[in-house]
């Protein structure tokens, strides 16, 4: 299938402004229950058909099917009477994302190539750990944004995530490892990070609306301190984030001065290290408790000095930052300029950043054996097309 959505108006490399572009209509012009709040779901049931009092006890009676047991199917929702499941069907389904193919590493990581119902491909990731499941999720297909070490980057933005294909992702992994219905106990997705393709503060409503479905204790019931959204340093909305959603915030540094951020991170000509590490300070929640991730990627040559290591403790100190630091090792894909630092540089950073007071794990990269790991997500389609057209 092609997609039928052109591409968006990209409004330049470093200033891009989300234009929202509605995704085209469903093709079977039913309304998705996914994605909607119990609200929304209510008024699209009046708007139907149904009387006020029916459609109030209905969308409770939908919201528990849909997010506690993942039905999908009306005619399985016992409470709702038989005569009623056709009527619903005629104007109303329970989706999920298409999977396109599905992927496992050698290493457990599982990638799962998607399809919006409208032709667009994007990906997500889950990571199995002795002790916890992350579901690494997409906020968009492509992304404005041209960091220079992501993959995701050299693709377009094509469009915005829809609330339905947000929360869809988390119900895709459910139903794909079987933990119906919610429960707060023995689970195996235990976290989500917003991680995936795409900058979630460009796509703030959307993000915003699916993760309070995620969290909702009647639903999915995922808590916000198990949810984790990754900023490359979109200073304007981060405050949003904190006081509308509230979840963890991991912010995209990787760098500690102007010519190298500038580099490597273009967004950064836009809203400069300090203003970033200002708005990280107000960041509303941020505490010892619940601190900023600062994730750093490993470039050899580039960032990864003991200078840099000292630099990065000193600004974090300035600023008074309840923070701790990832080291994400550079994960390579076709064509990437840079090469990962060696693991005796990587050693030697941590070790710096740790005597300064502030923990800095290594991330271990998972995944790449299927190209599932941090920036190498850039859709199989999108390859495949540039292979038939070289
Ligand atoms: N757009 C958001 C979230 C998605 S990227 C952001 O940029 O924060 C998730 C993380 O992977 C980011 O920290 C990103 O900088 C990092 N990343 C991107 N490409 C990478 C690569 N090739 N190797 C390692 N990490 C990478
Ligand atoms: Fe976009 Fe994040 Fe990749 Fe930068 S690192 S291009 S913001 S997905």
């Amino acid at each position: 299938m092609t997609a039928d959505t052109a591409l968006m108006p990209i409004a330049g490399r470093t200033d891009p402004v989300t234009v929202p572009r509605a995704p085209a209509p469903r093709a079977d012009g039913k309304v998705d229950l996914v994605g909607l709040s119990k609200d929304q779901i209510r008024s699209a049931l009046e708007a139907a058909g149904l009387d006020p009092r029916q459609a109030k006890l209905r969308s409770k009676q939908l919201w528990h099917w849909i997010y506690n047991r993942g039905v999908g199917d009306f005619t399985a929702m016992t409470d709702i009477a038989k005569a009623q499941a056709p009527w619903l069907a005629e104007h109303f389904v329970i989706s999920r994302p298409a999977v396109v193919e599905a992927q496992v590493s050698t290493d457990g990581t599982r990638k799962w190539l998607l399809q919006t119902h409208d032709g667009h491909d994007y990906e997500m990731v889950f990571i199995p750990d002795a002790d916890r499941g992350t579901l690494c999720v997409s906020s968009q297909v492509g992304c404005t944004l041209n960091c220079r070490f992501c993959h995701t980057g050299t693709m377009q933005l094509v469009r915005n995530l829809e609330p339905s294909e947000i929360v869809g992702q988390v119900m895709l992994a459910r139903d794909a490892l079987g933990e119906w219905p919610s429960q707060p106990e023995g689970r195996m997705l235990t976290n989500i990070v917003m991680m995936g393709m795409g900058e979630p503060l460009y796509n703030f409503d959307n993000v915003r609306d699916a993760l309070k479905i995620v969290m909702d204790g009647d639903g999915l019931g995922l808590s916000k301190r198990r949810i984790t959204l990754s900023t490359s340093g979109v200073v304007p909305m981060m405050a949003r984030a904190g006081a509308e959603i509230g979840v963890n915030l991991a912010v995209s540094l990787h760098a500690v001065n102007k010519v190298v951020r500038d580099e490597i991170v273009p967004l950064n000509r836009k809203y400069g290290i300090e203003q970033l590490l200002e708005a990280c300070a107000a960041y509303p929640g941020a505490n010892n408790a619940r601190r900023i991730t600062f994730e750093y990627v490993m470039l050899k040559d580039k960032n990864d000095s003991d200078a840099d290591a000292r630099e990065l403790v000193r600004l974090i100190r300035h600023y008074d930052l309840p923070a701790k630091v990832n080291l994400i090792p550079f994960n390579p894909w076709p064509g990437a300029t840079y090469e990962c630092s060696t693991p005796e540089r990587i050693r030697s950073f941590s070790n710096i950043v740790f005597e300064g007071g502030i923990s800095a794990p290594v991330r271990t990269p998972r995944g790449r054996d299927i190209d599932a790991a941090c920036g190498q997500l850039r859709t199989a389609a999108e390859r495949k097309r540039k292979v038939a057209a070289a």
